[in-house]
């Protein structure tokens, strides 16, 4: 039919003119033409309910966002080698949501570039390079960057100046034990990989982690489940990266950033994904010394980022998570989508794990409870079964068989309702 064959076209557009291999969500893709707020309209007029989305922080096209862009688009756009107020009123705005000593920052395009900046941070501070991460991990697409991520290893492999540490699985702790046990076990990995380093040539510069665990599948972690790692890093002299382009804007419900969850203040935090709604923004916030030091060093200037229309949007968007109360509608709203999830639990056997917090949550599913022998294939069928059904998810974790939920943030008790009994549907029909 039109359907499948208009389809098909773009397909083979999109291989002729981006290449192959750049993958696509669901066996059927999906070809999307509007959205607003949680749903989405394919070309057909047919609406989805957006699950998976944490970009479009405060829903897809919010007004508020949508007219500051316009405004400030249509009044000036440059780079940052002219004053402007657009640039310090955001930072102003944003350092004050940190601790104190997280007081300025540097405006990107992107999470990677941020990244890749609190790296280089990292060596200008300690004068070294080595650099620790965790095994499942991803933090961005820079040569440099693309060093740390796990999914695909980087031609000529991992630089010597690389560890991986096991990253943290609340439902197979590493020695089987939870509680302090289990924080043991990942503070012991992190000075192993310490000792390895200050052993060779490149020395330990930094431990750079998402406080979330968020590409990991976001592991229930108990109060305090970092200390002894950061302790551990910064006795060695090494920064502590928190990549907060996953949990970072309150998604999570109970903070305005993943770390101040986890109860530490990291000495670089790097920012991206949902700050400016789908504009292209990210940033790196740190002290102001050591930003001092990393600019002295580098000269960085990035064309354009910090650019008064980037700052509009990302402005915009902490007006709205604050006028809609969003970060306690994630707390909400995330807790009530749980405990819909326990009961499907109860009812599936294939649903493991019920894990998350806020509005980032998923369920993990397994071949046998008591095994926990993880199911990928049978997330990847509920994902596409889901998708068939109306609403968009998808998956993450270690073994690839958690869902990933991560809606916009104005995702509401009736959305999670249609949610969860299109989920009973799919899980009822296998
Ligand atoms: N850090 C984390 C934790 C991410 O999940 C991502 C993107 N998925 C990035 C960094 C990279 O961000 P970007 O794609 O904006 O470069």
């Amino acid at each position: 039919d039109d359907e499948m064959s208009d389809k098909a076209t773009l397909l083979a557009r999109r291989e002729r003119l981006l290449g192959r291999n750049m993958s696509l969500f669901y066996q059927d893709p999906v070809h999307l033409v509007r959205g607003e707020g949680v749903w989405l309209w394919d070309a057909d007029g047919r609406r989805y309910l957006d699950c998976y989305n944490n970009v479009p922080h405060v829903g897809h096209c919010h007004p508020r966002v949508v007219e500051a862009i316009a405004r400030q688009a249509s009044t000036l756009n440059t780079h940052t080698r002219y004053l402007h107020e657009g640039i310090l009123d955001y930072v102003e705005r944003l350092t004050s949501t940190f601790d104190h000593r997280l007081n300025a920052g540097i405006l990107t395009c992107t999470g990677s570039e941020a990244n890749d900046i609190a790296l280089r941070m990292a060596q200008v501070v300690t004068g070294r390079t080595g650099v620790i991460a965790t095994n499942h991990t991803y933090h961005g697409n820079t040569a440099a960057v693309s060093q740390l991520s796990t999914r695909m290893p980087p031609v000529g492999g991992y630089g010597g100046h690389v560890r991986h540490v096991p990253a943290p699985d609340s439902y197979r702790p590493l020695g089987g034990a939870l509680g302090e046990a289990f924080s043991a076990a990942f503070a012991a990995e992190v000075e192993k990989a310490i000792a390895s380093l200050e052993e060779s040539p490149h020395g330990f510069s930094a431990l750079i982690i998402d406080p979330f665990f968020a590409n990991e599948g976001f592991p229930d972690l108990p109060a305090g489940f970092l200390d002894a790692a950061v302790a551990a890093v910064h006795k060695a002299g090494g920064l502590i990266i928190a990549d907060e382009v996953q949990p970072g804007f309150g998604r999570t419900g109970t903070h305005m950033w993943g770390h101040q969850r986890a109860g530490i203040v990291p000495d670089v935090v790097t920012l991206g994904k949902p700050m400016a709604n789908g504009h292209p923004v990210g940033g790196v916030i740190a002290n102001v010394d050591t930003l001092n030091a990393f600019r002295k060093a580098f000269r960085y200037f990035n064309t354009f980022g910090g650019n008064p229309v980037s700052c509009a949007a990302a402005m915009a968007v902490l007006d709205v998570i604050e006028d809609e109360g969003l970060i306690e509608n994630a707390r909400a709203v995330g807790e009530y989508t749980r405990s819909g999830f326990a009961r499907l639990a109860a009812k599936h056997a294939v649903i493991g794990d019920v894990r998350g917090s806020g509005l980032f949550m998923g369920t993990e599913f397994v071949l046998d409870r008591a095994t926990k022998e993880p199911g990928p294939e049978l997330a990847a069928t509920v994902i596409n079964e889901m998708r068939k059904r109306g609403v968009l998810m998808g998956k993450i974790g270690i073994y690839q068989c958690a869902t990933k939920i991560r809606p916009p943030m104005p995702f509401s008790r009736e959305h999670a309702d249609l949610m969860l009994s299109t989920l009973d549907d799919v899980l009822s029909s296998l």
